[in-house]
């Protein structure tokens, strides 16, 4: 990968911005009423280095939905808690070619939920978190496991709590049937409880991007200092988000961007760039499977530019990036 300096990624960001203010294209998700009545001309971009440095450009101080990024830090949590083989059993590391929400895929696969970043495997996630039975500390572990990885406090926002918790009867659904296949391994109402509060709590973008360098750098925390989770931790979360990062898109994804990346319908996405750095970016307008146009965009632009690209065996220099 290339040496990259400070400089030379003000100005991609800024470039990016600018470039993708005024892209159109994609609807705020709607099957959650809260989501869709947010400003859908909202957008920021964040990057954050292994110094801690974060290179930002438009909204990333506003508060969003974290939604299905947060599947990301309770993966780590339980990872954390277990050991990544347990997971493995429990859960499982499988791409499930699926929609987020899919039914299907837990009657296909029924021996166990599939990947702990899609919505099964996240609920079961959460009925992992120790201490089992203990509803009040394990949403208080899976909160202080958050702010450990942002390296500050997210904040619930009670109005996109309340409109999940009245809309969410697929996730019961999944809950249930989860149960019905012994899948699940705390109480099935606690476990979808504490997964649709966990995806209502409110993160910017740059905390977002703070906590992809927190996975990049082997669970340190760039700005706080602090070691939040094992670092043999980030080669199995990494390689979780490559797998169903965008759901039925994470093929088309990874082959055009290159970045292991995990998205959420609030808008955001969180990128892994390991050993060298976090892209993150947030805008509400999202494509058909559920992922921000602008937001998909920008950090395919970043990693473009920079020359970024997991796969990459050395630095490249890319032509220009052609964009919708
Ligand atoms: N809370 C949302 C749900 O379970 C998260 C979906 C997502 O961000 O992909 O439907």
């Amino acid at each position: 990968m290339k040496n990259l300096d400070t400089k030379q990624i003000r100005h991609t960001v800024d470039e990016a911005y600018e470039h993708l203010k005024g892209t159109k294209g994609g609807k705020n998700a709607d099957y959650i009423p809260y989501l869709a009545g947010i400003d859908p001309s909202l957008f920021g971009i964040s990057v954050c280095l292994p110094s801690g440095e974060t290179i930002d450009a438009g909204d990333t101080q506003y508060r969003f939905g974290i939604e299905s990024v947060s599947k990301v830090p309770t993966a780590l949590l339980v990872m954390n808690q277990y050991d990544s083989k347990t997971v493995m059993e429990k859960i499982g590391a499988d791409a499930t070619g699926l929609p987020f929400n899919s039914i299907m895929a837990i009657l296909l696969e029924k021996d166990h939920p599939t990947n702990p970043l899609v919505n099964a495997g996240a609920i079961t996630a959460c009925s992992m978190v120790k201490p089992v039975g203990d509803k009040q500390r394990k949403w208080q572990a899976i909160v202080d496991f958050q702010t450990d990885l942002c390296g500050s406090p997210l904040t619930l926002i009670d109005e996109l709590y309340r409109s999940e918790s009245d809309t969410n009867f697929n996730n019961r659904s999944i809950a249930w049937l989860l149960k019905n296949y012994s899948r699940i391994y705390d109480d099935p109402e606690m476990s979808l409880d504490l997964y649709t509060k966990q995806c209502s709590m409110g993160v910017t973008a740059r905390q977002l991007a703070i906590a992809a360098t927190t996975i990049a750098c082997g669970g340190r925390n760039p700005v706080t200092g602090k070691q939040v989770f094992r670092s043999e931790l980030t080669p199995k979360i990494v390689s979780l988000i490559a797998a169903v990062g965008f759901y039925e898109h994470t093929g088309d994804w990874l082959y055009t961007s290159g970045i292991p990346a995990k998205s959420g319908v609030g808008g955001g996405i969180m990128g892994i760039v390991p050993g060298i750095m976090g892209i993150s970016a947030f805008a509400p307008p999202l494509d058909a499977s559920g992922n921000s146009v602008k937001a998909q965009e920008a950090v395919k632009y970043i990693a473009r530019k920079l020359g970024v690209n997991i796969f990459a065996p050395k630095p490249e220099t890319r032509p220009e990036p052609v964009l919708a």
